[in-house]
């Protein structure tokens, strides 16, 4: 999870124009009149695609109004956004003068030619986004700035002129309605059709208001659905606490700081990572909980690929997390590999030659050691094999005799230590930096290059091209001997370039290190703040101090009486009182909400305990999808045949060939629907043979919502039916699934209504009474219920 901010770089800016920002203040509004873009800056700013969907109205209308200054704004949809998007904010208003022509394209009151483009701070210019709004909806706009008396409302046409208007009530700010969304395109409303859709479009709303939550830590931001609160934010200080409130206290927690500053391309990045070590189960790398930012507009994970941002951030992440184990790609499929792609009938009984790479497979239980399984012999070499890998056998290429490593692994430095790479045998040679960049001061300076490696840059392209047919170690080689019998003044010319680059290298880190000191010796120069003591120092002082008071000394006329006092008896009871706070206890009967806490009042027998729905509603959800979620499945390019060897033994083939299936083809080929296998993302077809427990198994499709999720989790479903006689699917979930089935109910759970009703709370206990006895707290670990106190005994 990380959210940062780098300066854009705009289509012809120059590089060296660009700067930090992601703790922004509002962004400033500019008085300036409306005015229409010349024709010639039109050209360069059209973009036909500005509204396409109910996100990006939100978009559109929430940009205008962080524009005007707004520090609160209220977004409001019916049926989705397509019967009503409203976006209210407190902002600057727009002058009557300007209203007639708000609407109309390429009038803005941001820009005035593409001189302006340098200077830019708003995040809407082009006058397109209410123009092209009105062309799709009927939009009304309500709006007063702060010298106006009353606020007038405009109903705007299909053009974006103004039809009428009249006064309203409202405050200062801005009001744009936009109903009948894309009633005149039926196309696109059609594209959500399905509640499916609808729903995932309203997430990417959330998602990115999320987003401006984060970098607009100052905004106030309010989402409602049909007039139930989806997300609300309250003003926060900076863009620590904004994360917060949209990650949550304990993610932010694991979470640390970061600055980092690149000179060529000067990039100037900031923001929040998870900490080396921190736990792995409160961090995402999913997109929809990583945030980045550019000039403080959230931009999107693909959109920053191919930038050059994205070599600063591997940099920056690089110099946290430890360097990057780098192996040539060549080396990654050696030869053996790439036939077992192209001959997958050759797989055998023993499992010895593998159909499918891309699936984890393995043939024996883990464990075995290598010469074991390869009987001695080089069988091993050409197999790729997840589990082995992360067992540290590792595959060698048959050149160089090195070991081949899988994937690029981030590895957190642990204590400030470098990490080793991840060969076993921590071969420093195939160690290489994440970037061709060095790390000095934290600023990133690009490493000079040999005359070899240069030679080898321009030469590559030419072998390319003249031997399409071979592969990268061969093109390697040739490249090598081309630079070895290269005539003298080639070498030479190349010798040159190689020098000026040591030179530009030392130039550079030489600037970086002085730029340091510099820094260095301001902030010793600069007067020092008193270093406010911590909480805790506070707090140790206090105690402290009430230790070393001298006690006045006891008057020795004082009456004493013995307390009888035992240590047993109180643990005793205490864990009475604990086993008596669960759901599984008496019935429970909601009494109503505490007016000070989103916490609700329910006794159970005689005890008063206070209830916390919204971790109820977790831990019910999450029961829910562990015994009814299917995992969505995609068809593998080949199916994957299943051997005993691949299953760990003829018992677990027997166990699955007992499950229950529905025939599907000719022949009596079946497919497998019980439900234990269906759930947890397995489709898998049976083509019989001889005997029932015969014939040939093939998983034909598979869930990829589950990262690394492949056939070491269908022998983990298995060992449960085998072993614990697992009959139901919750019994079945392998822990891969239980985890990420966690995840989802807390997402799900975090996207409940802020306000509940007495009738929803009564509903929540009404289910808890389900529970398990063990289910007392949230996923988190956090109780649902607290107990308040032992109502006296009734008459
Ligand atoms: P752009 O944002 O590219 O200028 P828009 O079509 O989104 O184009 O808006 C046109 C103009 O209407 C803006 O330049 C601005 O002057 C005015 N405007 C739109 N929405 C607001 C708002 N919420 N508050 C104040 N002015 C607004
Ligand atoms: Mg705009």
């Amino acid at each position: 999870m990380c959210v940062g901010g780098y300066r854009r770089i705009w289509k012809g800016m120059p590089r060296k124009q660009v700067f930090v920002c992601l703790t922004l203040a509002p962004l400033p509004f500019r008085d300036a009149d409306m005015k229409h873009l010349p024709p010639e800056t039109v050209r360069l700013l059209s973009s036909s695609q500005v509204v396409t969907s109910v996100l990006s109205v939100v978009k559109e209308l929430v940009e205008n109004a962080l524009d005007a200054g707004a520090s609160s704004i209220e977004v409001k949809l019916d049926n989705y956004g397509f019967d009503r998007v409203e976006v209210r904010d407190n902002g600057s208003g727009i002058e009557a003068a300007d209203a007639p022509v708000m609407a109309v394209k390429h009038y803005t009151s941001k820009i005035s030619s593409a001189a302006d483009f340098d200077t830019l701070e708003t995040y809407g210019f082009r006058g397109e986004a209410l123009g092209s709004i009105c062309a799709v909806a009927e939009v009304v706009v309500t709006s007063k700035t702060a010298d106006a008396d009353l606020s007038t409302q405009y109903t705007l046409d299909s053009e974006g002129h103004v039809l009428s208007q009249k006064p309203s009530h409202l405050g200062q700010g801005t009001t744009v309605t936009v109903c009948s969304l894309f009633k005149n395109l039926p196309v696109r409303k059609q594209f959500y059709s399905t509640s499916k859709k609808c729903k995932e479009e309203l997430k990417r709303i959330q998602d990115l208001l999320m987003a401006y939550a984060i970098i607009q830590p100052e905004l106030r931001l309010t989402f409602t659905h049909n007039k139930a609160l989806v997300w609300h934010k309250a003003k926060v200080s900076d863009s620590r606490a904004g994360l917060m409130c949209v990650l949550g206290t304990a993610a932010m927690n694991n979470m640390m700081p970061v600055q980092f500053q690149q000179d060529e391309p000067q990039v100037d990045l900031s923001g929040f990572i998870p900490r080396p070590g921190s736990d792995n189960s409160m961090s995402s790398s999913s997109t929809d909980r990583t945030f980045v930012f550019i000039n403080a507009r959230p931009v999107h994970h693909k959109e920053i690929l191919k930038d050059v941002v994205l070599v600063a951030v591997e940099t920056a992440l690089a110099s946290v997390y430890g360097p990057l184990a780098e192996v040539p790609c060549s080396l990654l499929v050696p030869p053996e590999v790439e036939q077992s792609h192209s001959a997958p009938d050759l797989a055998s009984e023993e499992g010895t030659a593998l159909p499918q790479p891309p699936l984890e497979t393995t043939a024996e239980p883990a464990g075995v050691s290598e010469e074991v399984q390869a009987g001695g012999t080089k069988k091993q070499q050409g197999r790729i094999d997840g589990d082995r890998w992360s067992l540290g056998h590792l595959p060698s290429d048959p050149a160089s005799e090195e070991h081949l490593q899988p994937v690029k692994v981030f590895v957190p430095k642990r204590d400030g230590a470098p990490v080793p790479s991840c060969g076993p045998d921590k071969t420093p040679s195939k160690v290489a930096k994440v970037t061709a960049y060095d790390l000095i001061s934290n600023r990133a300076v690009r490493q000079p290059q040999s005359a070899s490696a240069l030679f080898s840059q321009e030469a590559r392209v030419k072998v390319l091209a003249d031997n399409p047919e071979a592969g990268p170690q061969e093109i390697s080689n040739i490249v090598e001997r081309l630079w070895k019998n290269a005539p003298q003044e080639e070498r030479k010319k190349y010798e040159e370039k190689a020098e000026r680059e040591t030179t530009r290298y030392e130039c550079q880190s030489k600037r970086a290190s002085e730029k340091s000191t510099e820094q260095l010796a301001k902030l010793s120069r600069a007067p020092k703040h008193k270093a406010v003591p911590s909480k805790q120092q506070i707090l140790d002082k206090l105690l402290l101090s009430q230790a070393e008071k001298p006690r006045p000394p006891l008057a020795p006329d004082r009456p004493c009486r013995d307390a009888p006092f035992s240590l047993a008896a109180l643990k005793t009871r205490l864990n009475l009182l604990s086993k008596r706070v669960g759901p599984s206890a008496e019935r429970m009967h909601l009494i109503g909400q505490l007016g000070s806490h989103p916490a609700w009042l329910v006794s159970s027998g005689d005890q008063l305990l206070l209830l916390n729905p919204f971790r109820a509603e977790e831990r019910l959800l999450f029961r829910r999808l562990l015994a009814e979620n299917l995992l969505p499945t995609e068809k593998l390019e080949s199916p994957l045949r299943l051997s005993d060897g691949l299953l760990g033994g003829s018992v677990y083939r027997e166990a699955l060939c007992s499950m229950e299936k529905t025939s599907v083809g000719p022949g009596g080929t079946a497919t497998f629907s019980d439900a234990r296998l269906v759930a947890n993302g397995f489709q898998i077809r049976h083509i019989p043979g001889a005997t029932a427990t015969d014939g040939l198994l093939e998983i034909v499709a598979m869930a990829t919502c589950v990262p690394f999720y492949g056939l070491s989790d269908l022998k983990d479903i298995l060992h449960r039916v085998v072993h614990d006689g697992a009959q139901s699917v919750q019994q079945c979930r392998p822990l891969k699934v239980h985890r990420y089935l966690e995840g989802e109910a807390v997402r799900l759970a975090r996207r409940l209504p802020l306000m509940m009703t007495k009738e929803d709370v009564d509903d929540t206990l009404s289910r808890m009474s389900g529970l398990e006895g063990d289910c007392t707290s949230c996923l988190h670990g956090r109780p649902l219920l607290h107990h308040l106190l032992d109502l006296p005994a009734q008459n």
